[in-house]
């Protein structure tokens, strides 16, 4: 038995980071994680493998499509799966090894296993029982299915089931388009699979800008991705090596199937918090299975906080590993702080798709009075001479005090473009401060400064 200043459960990016953050405050701490890997969901499912398979395949996609054009002849190349998906292990390899290297560097102690709280101030490891004066939950989340569904792994598939399918499918059908769905649909897509993406409302990317939701669609369906929105599915039947999606279109009730060799069930993830003795704790819950804290990440027993995906908020690495800097900083006696307002959401598929802050639609709900100042990638020459030009930067800020509120972007880099929307929204900036700010040319984010000068006089390349 060791005793410890803080013991965080789950080496996610909202544990190690905490664990990390905890200990270069000088705390004694240790993490538990269950996993043979560090990194949780983020670097082994999710995250990181899902984003070397985008990388992979979209160079592929720009031999078979782009090369040509710029005088690249030969042949394109071929997709050796194994080794697609041996580069992806790498990956996962090397990000998780580099967290375990962290961990030996801030001195934390890695408590293999699985943890679970037998009483506050107390983690079971095994047979080993550690003292903490602090706990942290970071445990995360795992995918949510429907009813009417079962999970093989093999033809009918989580996220996880889809990093390491045995062979492209000749036909996927992707249930949900959410962000996953799309990610991963995009990605076999581009390795040739005929990809079907079922969803429940009428538009993809649900809570996403409308025009974005609109332009992402066209542009995802000018790749090849077939949608069949406004559908319930109430099944998925799995014969020997393949299966049958049964669905109901919403507005007429009528029904109809879709045949498909994998199916991929994206249809969002809900907290995982089983095993760890919660409700003998007395620990509170809301109805959706999250752990609830309050502004400083502590539920409502003493000395038990909780972050990431297992609390409130979107499950998001970022949002996870802020707050889990933040709840260190707390137990240290410091003020954490996360801004919730600030918070950016990007989809990986290309062209990206990002976005921070409030959309028009919440802006006319709250009533609130807006102007949109808005420029597309056409007008942006490093767009148009690397085949980018597809999509738009839209701004919205207040429209008496010019203050940013918003900003959606569809196109080249847009996850790394909205950052220095958020930092301008962290300042509580206007959109004229961002216009007023020399942007290097030739660069995709002169579109973002030019959405800026779009909220007042006008952009100069529209
Ligand atoms: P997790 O990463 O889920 O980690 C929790 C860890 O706790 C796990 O390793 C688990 O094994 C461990 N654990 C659980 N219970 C116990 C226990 N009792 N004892 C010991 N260990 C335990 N987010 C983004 O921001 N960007 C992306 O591009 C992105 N892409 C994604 C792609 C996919 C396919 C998926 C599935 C998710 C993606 N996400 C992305 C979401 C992101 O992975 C999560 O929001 C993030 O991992 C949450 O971090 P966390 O620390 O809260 O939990």
């Amino acid at each position: 038995m060791a005793s410890y200043d803080v013991i965080v459960i789950g080496a996610g990016p909202g544990g190690y980071v905490a664990a990390i953050r905890a200990a270069q405050l000088g705390l004694k701490t240790a993490c538990v994680e269950g996993r043979e890997t560090l990194g949780g969901t983020c670097l082994n499912v999710g995250c990181i493998p899902s984003k070397a398979l985008l990388h992979a395949s979209h160079q592929l996609h720009e031999a078979e499509h782009n090369f040509a054009k710029m005088g690249l002849k030969g042949k394109s190349p071929s997709v050796d799966w194994p080794t697609m998906l041996g580069y992806k292990d790498d990956v996962i390899g090397q990000n998780t090894k580099g967290i375990e290297f962290l961990f030996k560097k801030n001195k934390i102690d890695w408590l293999k296993g699985w943890g679970s709280i037998p009483a506050a101030g107390k983690v079971k490891v095994g047979d080993e029982v550690h003292e903490a004066k602090n706990i942290i939950i970071a445990t995360g989340s795992e995918a949510a299915s429907l009813p009417g569904i079962e999970i093989d792994e093999s033809i009918v598939v989580t996220s996880t089931g889809a990093l390491e399918l045995g062979k492209i499918p000749k036909r996927l059908a992707v249930i949900g388009a959410g962000v996953i769905g799309l990610e991963l649909g995009s990605v076999y897509s581009r390795l040739g699979s005929e990809v079907t993406v079922i969803e429940y409302l009428d538009a993809i990317t649900p809570g996403m800008d409308a025009e974005v939701q609109k332009s992402f669609q066209k542009i995802l369906a000018k790749q090849g991705l077939k949608f069949i929105l406004g559908a319930a599915v109430s099944g998925v039947e799995t014969l020997k090596t393949k299966a049958k999606v049964s669905y109901a279109l919403r507005k007429d009730g009528s029904e109809a199937t879709l045949d498909a060799d994998v199916v991929l069930v994206a249809t969002g993830r809900k907290p995982y918090t089983d095993g760890l003795g919660l409700a003998e704790l007395g620990v509170e819950m809301t109805e959706r299975g999250q752990i609830k804290t309050d502004g400083h990440w502590r539920t409502n027993v003493d000395g038990i906080y909780a972050i990431g995906d297992a609390i409130v908020g979107p499950m998001l690495a970022h949002k996870a590993e802020d707050e889990g800097m933040a709840a260190a900083e707390v137990i240290a006696g410091k003020a954490g702080h996360v801004n919730y307002d600030v918070i950016p959401g990007v989809i990986y598929t290309h062209p990206e798709v990002a976005n921070v802050g409030l959309t028009e639609q919440a802006l006319k709900e709250a009533g609130r009075a807006y102007k949109v100042g808005k420029f597309s990638f056409m007008g942006n020459g490093r767009a148009k001479a690397n085949f980018a030009a597809d999509g738009f930067v839209k701004i919205l800020a207040d429209k008496e005090t010019d203050r940013i509120l918003g900003c959606h972007i569809i196109g080249p880099a847009a996850g790394d473009l909205i950052h220095e929307v958020c930092v301008a929204m962290e300042f509580g900036a206007s959109a004229e401060d961002l216009a007023l700010t020399c942007h290097a040319h030739p660069t995709y984010s002169e579109a973002v400064r030019e959405a800026a000068l779009a909220c007042g006089d006008g952009a100069i390349h529209a």
